[in-house]
């Protein structure tokens, strides 16, 4: 693999360990030589202002300044993801008896997922880097950003999956080409295999795995876009689906530097996470009162949440607590219940994981962990259209007739 020498990486300057601090320099690495702790990207954020972001495109590149890729970065194809809407949900906040509600709606981003945000950092990075393969493993809306990313930055896509995944996101990702692996396994048997391939193919960035630190900066821009569209704000709580766990802490980390920056209020807020309970072990040990996550076997029809072994489980408990907020998990019974009430009072579709954090949500209001008083925001971070089969049984028609007005008067239905 050709390397570059010196990266470009914008803003970036150094890989930390975030277990015993040690620093590298910008390169295709992602565990610490010292301790084997995961490195994360620090930054010179001295060009950093409201003005040059509110200047910005409308999608993730308006926050440059403070994400781990090239300047030039709007000049080459991506997909451009990001500013999804943040839709106020009075209705549901009424259900719920909240009285501010706001629903983060990432089902608008290009593969109708948040994960479009991460491989749009990552493959801008990987590009610097000089990797020629966009790669991962995936419980599925992966493998669909990273297939359409790559297609789009006319590279080699090589995405592995689990075979029992749904159909909606096999046909999803098969559509763009590249190269598309279904593996007999579940998530973290997938997960270790592109591991051991990533070791043998130098110039193949497995987007989660060997450029994991750029990839999960891009769960930062979730962060500043809700602060700024609240009007350059946080909001008090914020509830957030877990799987690796990279996006709850990364967006911690949005609201730390915003207010490090200046560029908000400093005020108290508090992360909520939310899973279901067929794969829940941060939410286990958060219940438990334990420092460490131990590892499950998934079984649940949140499958984009069914990571065993989230790498960044110990940390999704250092924000929860540190915060002040709490993790709760649902079954699936209620995540079904989750997506119904999410689509009937706001005309939003969310897959699985939306109905997770709605569930969890309501039950957090329930539990008195979540105020009800106060401001919350709750990410829906994946299209309902994606996991049809978890809500055919209990989205109908209301009737089937024949096409005269008698029938439609004797339905019962005017
Ligand atoms: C991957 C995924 C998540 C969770 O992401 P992590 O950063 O791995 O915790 C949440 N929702 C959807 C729809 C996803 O695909
Ligand atoms: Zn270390």
């Amino acid at each position: 693999m050709s390397l570059t020498a010196v990266p470009n990486l914008g803003p970036a300057t150094a890989l930390t360990c975030r277990e015993c601090g040690q620093s590298y320099d910008l390169g295709p690495r992602y565990a610490c030589e010292q301790c084997f702790g995961p490195l994360e990207v620090t930054y010179d954020y001295s060009n950093v202002s409201r003005e040059r972001i509110e200047a910005g495109p409308r999608n993730i590149w308006r926050y440059r300044d403070l994400l781990p890729v090239p300047p030039n970065v709007t000049e080459t194809p991506n997909t451009e993801p990001g500013f999804t809407r943040l839709v106020r949900s009075d209705n549901l906040a009424e259900s719920l008896g909240l009285r501010s509600l706001w629903v983060k709606d990432d089902s608008g981003n290009p593969t109708h997922s948040f994960k479009d945000r991460v491989v749009g950092v990552a493959l801008a990075a990987a590009r610097e880097l000089g990797f020629k393969v966009l790669a991962c493993p995936s419980t599925g809306n992966l493998a669909n950003a990273v297939a359409a990313a790559a297609a789009r930055a006319g590279i080699r896509s090589a995405v592995f999956v689990p075979s029992n995944l749904e159909q909606q996101k096999i046909v999803a990702t098969a559509v763009y080409g590249g190269t598309f692996v279904t593996v007999d396994g579940n998530y973290d048997d997938v997960n270790r295999l592109a591991s051991e391939i990533a070791g043998e193919q130098e110039d193949w960035a497995f987007v989660n795995v060997n450029v994991r630190p750029y990839y999960a900066e891009g769960s930062k821009t979730i962060g500043y876009e809700v602060a700024e569209q609240l009007g350059w704000r946080l909001p008090d709580q914020i509830v957030v689906p877990i799987a690796s766990g990279a996006q709850l802490t990364k967006i911690d980390k949005a609201f730390q530097e915003l207010i490090t920056l200046g560029l908000v209020e400093d005020k108290p807020y508090k992360v909520f996470g939310a899973q279901a309970t067929g794969c829940s072990p941060v939410a286990a040990a958060f219940k438990a009162g334990h420092d460490v996550v131990r590892p499950v076997k998934p079984d649940t029809i949140a499958k984009s949440l069914a990571i065993g072994n989230p790498a960044d489980g110990p940390y999704v408990l250092d924000a929860v607590r540190r915060t002040g907020g709490a993790i709760e998990d649902v079954s699936d019974e209620e995540v079904i219940e989750g997506i119904g009430l999410l689509a009937r009072t706001e005309g939003i579709f969310g897959e699985t994981a939306g109905g997770v954090t709605l569930a969890s949500l309501r039950k957090l209001v329930a539990s008195g962990a979540l105020d009800p008083a106060a401001e919350t925001v709750m990410i829906n971070s994946g299209d309902g259209l994606k996991t049809l089969d978890a809500v055919a049984a209990v989205a109908r028609p209301s009737a089937n007739i024949a096409p005269s007005f008698d029938a439609f008067r004797k339905a019962g239905l005017a």
